[in-house]
């Protein structure tokens, strides 16, 4: 993710790169993130029936106990796929319906699981096939299997749901999750947005593939993660080069069908419905790229946008190793939120556009965060210090203002208390998105890693981080391991300091 309520003129934009990335990681973010433990109340589910009868047998664990997240994510079993099948209009009193089949690995045995959702109203709930009972409580969906579950089995649980989601307001983080436009909706959850919008196990920790097939009134566009799979019908366009798998049927309505073929974290999942400018291609290095733009918003051209995503994605493949997904883009939206996110294939910006650095940012997190993802959310340095290091990386070419000189920068800031007093490495829920703790001294620990180990080194780190828990999730130890692997050079004091030192580590 990348913050700032970011209001330049196209024109500035190339001369403010780096004034502007001062003021997004210095602005809205330094604050601390509170969280409230008791959020989850707010999505009791008034219209759900009377209660089934309390539910007998031992239940699965309600949360994978993250304490970044707390309720987040269930234990009892493995996420293999989502299929969700969604109807959206936006505005109206209804704006989702939906059902999700969601497939799934018993850990151990079941009689009883959670999924998570927030608000909503569950119509119906199947279990391969048959009616399962449920209740509600806060945030959570807690299913009887109509037959216990052997550990290791494969199962479908099958949500039929409507309502219209409430976007998660998390000062000073603002609005995130579903967030309306003015035609139609953004989608962007980190960390907490998915189970607001679809039932799922929402934690990293738990990803799985995805398929959406998507409604929308006509007019409208619903684009989503992976690639478009719908069939096109004569007369109305391919979906390359311009039609973003739409297909038109009948006068009314648009159904676009979207497959994620590499495992995908719940909160990176998106379907940004409203009026889009589609433009697909391959990139120069023969990735496809899908990128969007609301043409309300005036300060991004589709093509502008659309070649430095092919040019970013090259670079980086360069820097990082092979791309991990099967396409690249991004979605610019006509969206009040001050934030960009990493969605999976194709992250999503608000209305203050594409800024280069931003787009550099969170097409870097392809590769970590969104190919390596978190275990826990206190390691969250390893998404955004390497987005963050990414994005200076990017600037040095760009403007020549080089990492090293960003690194002195900062360095130099002896007083400033949260780089220096909390610990990159843990820095509690209320920091877990600080600019300065997590984003910037986690790539200030990457810097002082380059300068340490030689650049030869360092990009076969950063390689092979990418590559040997590709599709997967990691820990900070986990590429403590491999920077000393790689290197040669124990590194235990040297990260001890970075990741989890409260005073400026020595040079
Ligand atoms: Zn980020």
């Amino acid at each position: 993710m990348t913050a700032g309520k970011i209001r330049i003129a196209p024109t500035r934009r190339r001369a403010t790169v780096a004034g502007l990335l001062a003021l997004t990681m210095a602005g809205s973010l330094t604050a601390c993130v509170s969280f409230d433990p008791d959020n989850g109340g707010d999505g009791a589910d008034p219209a759900t029936p009377p209660q089934s009868p309390p539910a007998t047998g031992q239940a699965a664990a309600d949360s994978v106990g993250d304490d970044y997240v707390p309720g987040d994510g269930n234990g009892g079993y493995d996420v293999q796929h989502y299929k969700l099948d969604l109807t959206v209009r936006p505005g109206t009193a209804t704006e989702l319906t939906g059902v999700a089949d969601i497939t799934a690995r018993a850990t151990e045995q079941l009689t009883r699981f959670n999924l998570d959702l927030q608000g909503l109203t569950v119509s119906g709930i199947t279990v391969d096939g048959r009616r399962a009972e449920h209740q509600r409580e806060a945030a959570e969906l807690m299913i009887t299997a109509p037959k216990p579950l052997a550990k290791g089995a494969e199962f479908t649980v099958t949500v039929k749901y409507s309502g219209t989601p409430k976007p998660v307001a998390k000062p000073p983080l603002g609005t995130y999750g579903w967030v309306r436009t003015p035609d139609g909706v953004f989608v962007a959850c980190q960390p907490s947005g998915a189970h607001t919008w679809f039932p799922s196990n929402d934690h990293p920790s738990d990803k799985a593939t995805f398929e959406f097939d998507v409604t929308v009134p006509e007019g409208l566009t619903a684009i989503a993660n992976g690639e478009p799979t719908s069939r096109v019908p004569s007369g109305t366009g391919s979906p390359s080069p311009s039609g973003g798998g739409v297909i038109t049927i009948g006068r009314r309505d648009v159904v676009s069908a979207w497959k994620v073929k590499e495992p995908m974290a719940p909160y990176l999942a998106t379907v940004t419905v409203g009026r889009f400018q589609v433009r697909t291609g391959k990139t120069p290095g023969g990735i496809t790229n899908i990128t969007a733009v609301d043409p309300n918003v005036g300060n991004t051209d589709l093509n502008t946008f659309y070649r430095k995503n092919s040019e970013i994605t090259d670079a980086f493949v360069k820097l990082f190793g092979p791309f991990p997904f099967g396409s690249t883009g991004g979605i610019v939206d006509n969206a009040a939120v001050g934030f960009a996110l990493e969605t999976q294939n194709r992250p999503v910006y608000g209305s203050f556009g594409a800024d280069e650095a931003i787009v550099a940012h969170e097409l870097a997190h392809q590769w970590f965060g969104d190919n390596v993802s978190v275990t826990r959310w206190k390691d969250i340095w390893l998404n955004e210090g390497f987005a963050t290091y990414a994005e200076w990386m990017w600037t040095e070419r760009r403007d020549g203002q080089t990492a090293q000189s960003r690194f002195d920068e900062y360095y130099q800031q002896a007083e400033n208390s949260e780089l220096w007093e909390v610990p990159t490495g843990n820095p509690g829920r209320a920091n877990m998105f600080s600019s300065d703790a997590v984003y910037t001294r986690g790539a200030m620990t990457l810097h002082a890693l380059r300068k340490k180990v030689g650049d030869e080194k360092f990009f076969e780190i950063l390689k092979d981080w990418a590559k040997r828990y590709r599709h997967a999730n990691a820990t900070s130890q986990q590429f403590i391991d491999v920077a000393e692997e790689v290197s040669g050079q124990q590194l235990d004091d040297f990260f001890d300091a970075w990741l989890y030192g409260r005073e400026r580590p020595a040079l």
